[in-house]
């Protein structure tokens, strides 16, 4: 038990004392999802058993599962104990959780592929909509599920961003010794972690996310920014809005400080001539009129987020938006309704559902491409939703019920032109828009229970389950109630 203990603690010191990113922090782990403190309950168990429980490994892999009753992993402890003697020590301890993790993405990955489709891991099927545009976030056209590719990054970039902040860690001293002060002057051709973060952030400049164009100094006292080298005035760096000027320059470091504290070229090599210097110089001039040197320090900002903090989780949808394919259309997300009946209407939107005229062009045998509802036209998406006979029947009673012109659509475009013409206040369109969903929801859920099951739905039953279930749904997402005989008489008077 003692050499348990003393195991921890040494684990915990060397890792805490750790120089950053070869050997990892726990405060890392904490960014990464992971969990870990010095009184946590892993520390105990640790330390009484020799080894993490299967919940605790999930609890540090951040989701929390209990493994123990679920059947998507088998777990094997990674090591175990010989002749009583424990084979842990150190770092390994948490080397051990950082490798199940690697483990773990891996796994994880086509688990959440899998289970957006609807297939067990050990089976096919087809798959309607690309992950990517799964992935991508909800203002370009997809669900915002984010990618762990994104989300690596990010985190890689937040050593970048500690680095440059320089919080003083013992870590961030070593690297500056190692590899020297300036980050732009360390090299990335060198096998070390370090040195392959650096690669990963030139790698994103080559994907179309460059960092380093969206970090700044935000001037103080101006004594830790470099006036010509750093980017704080402008969108560059001076170095290269006047490259004449600087070619004058005969201390290339010089602060911000030490420059506006006294003329402008008293560092030049000579006195700057006409022509292109003065016009150079007549632009700097314009460019530090209004700067004003304060009390508190020089502090780097980065603009992704409103306060000019690092936020992974900005960085992470930023670079999303850059790698993931993106549509003009947003997607359209009511909190009204069940994600479940988002997620369908935003692929009945796309197309993508299994129509039968969607099974035969993915090469899919079936019987008949005729509707199982009325078996007279092609199944399509358009059809089943619009133009059928039960859609029609079904859309019309609902503008009845909303007091609507009745119209008759053949596609979701000729919907929303509809929708965006009609006179309501906005809080009663959203309302009417859940309406809608939740109906064609249920008209697909009527069409599936049709081929699917043996006893038939009734259709007499479908425009009182849109009528209960959108009032179920809508009222209880809403800020504010309302009653069963408002929403049956007058749901266009409904105020929210
Ligand atoms: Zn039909």
């Amino acid at each position: 038990m003692e050499d348990r203990i003393g195991v921890v603690s040494r684990a915990e010191n060397r890792i805490n004392i750790s120089p950053g990113p070869d050997v990892n922090t726990f405060e890392s782990s904490r960014n990464f999802g992971l969990s870990w403190s010095r009184n946590s309950v892993m520390r105990e168990y640790f330390i009484s058993h020799g080894r993490f429980s299967k919940e605790m490994s999930f609890i540090c892999s951040g989701l929390r599962i209990n493994i123990s009753k679920s059947q998507l992993l088998e777990w094997e402890s990674p090591r175990g104990e010989s002749n009583g003697r424990l084979l842990y020590s150190g770092v390994h301890i948490y080397e051990i959780i950082i490798r199940y993790c690697v483990d773990y993405w891996s796994t994880v990955f086509p688990i959440r592929v899998s289970f957006f489709n609807g297939a067990n891991q050990d089976e096919t099927k087809i798959t309607w909509v690309s992950w990517d545009k799964v992935l991508a976030s909800k203002e370009h056209g997809g669900l915002g599920v984010s990618s762990y590719f994104a989300l690596n990054r990010a985190l890689l970039l937040k050593w970048m961003w500690r680095f440059i902040s320089d919080d003083g860690s013992l870590w961030c001293q070593i690297i500056r010794a190692l590899y020297g002060p300036r980050i732009e002057s360390h090299s990335t051709n060198l096998p070390s972690n370090w040195c392959s973060i650096l690669r990963e952030v030139h790698n994103l400049k080559s994907h179309g996310f460059d960092f380093w164009s969206h970090c700044r100094k935000r001037i103080g006292n101006g004594t830790n920014t470099r006036f010509w080298l750093d980017c704080w005035i402008g969108n560059k760096p001076l170095h290269l809005v006047c490259p004449r000027l600087f070619m004058l320059e005969l201390d290339k470091d010089i602060s911000v400080a030490d420059k506006m504290n006294g003329p402008r070229s008293f560092t030049f090599r000579r006195p700057i001539r006409g022509g292109i210097e003065s016009q150079q110089m007549d632009s700097l001039n314009d460019l530090l009129q209004t700067i004003v040197l304060s009390d508190s320090n020089d502090r780097w900002v980065c603009d992704l987020a409103g306060d000019g903090s690092f936020c992974v989780k900005d960085i992470r949808n930023r670079i999303d938006d850059v790698i993931l394919p993106s549509t003009p259309i947003p997607t359209r997300w009511l909190k009204i309704i069940p994600i479940k009946v988002n997620i369908f209407m935003w692929r009945a939107r796309l197309g993508c559902l299994p129509t039968r005229d969607n099974l035969v062009r993915r090469g899919v045998l079936v019987d008949s491409t005729a509707c199982p509802s009325c078996s007279v036209n092609e199944e399509s998406v358009n059809h089943t939703l619009f133009c059928c006979d039960l859609a029609r029947t079904v859309l019309q009673r609902i503008c009845r019920w909303w007091n609507l012109a009745l119209l008759d659509w053949i596609s979701f475009q000729e919907w929303h032109e509809w929708f965006l013409s009609i006179r309501m206040s906005s809080t009663n369109k959203l309302l009417l828009e859940g309406v809608f969903s939740v109906a064609w929801w249920i008209l697909w859920r009527f069409r599936n229970h049709l081929i699917f099951e043996d006893i038939p739905p009734k259709r007499s039953e479908i425009f009182d389950d849109i009528v209960l279930l959108s009032f179920n749904w809508c009222s209880n997402r809403c800020c504010k109630t309302f009653s069963w005989t408002e929403w049956l008489k007058n749901p266009h008077c409904i105020s929210l």
